[in-house]
């Protein structure tokens, strides 16, 4: 499970369950298994300091990969 940071603040935003070893490119919303801080604003999906971090795309959140760091383990 990884949990995704903002970039700016480091405030905890989601935990998520990435498969896979690769990039953080996408993360697909059924596989978000706890929100913290994240906020949606329109298309975009940010942290409450105003930084965003991805948009929204078909069932995912494209990551915008300057807009947020990651702690954990990939599966
Ligand atoms: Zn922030």
């Amino acid at each position: 499970m990884l949990t995704i940071k903002c970039g700016k603040c480091k405030t905890k935003l989601f935990k998520y369950r990435k498969i896979g070893k690769g990039k953080v490119l996408k993360c697909h919303k059924n596989r978000i298994k706890k929100s913290y801080k994240i906020e949606k604003v329109g298309e975009e999906y940010g942290c409450p300091c105003g930084n965003v971090i991805g948009v929204d795309e078909d069932g995912a959140i494209k990551m915008n990969d300057q807009g947020f760091i990651y702690t954990g383990t990939k599966e």
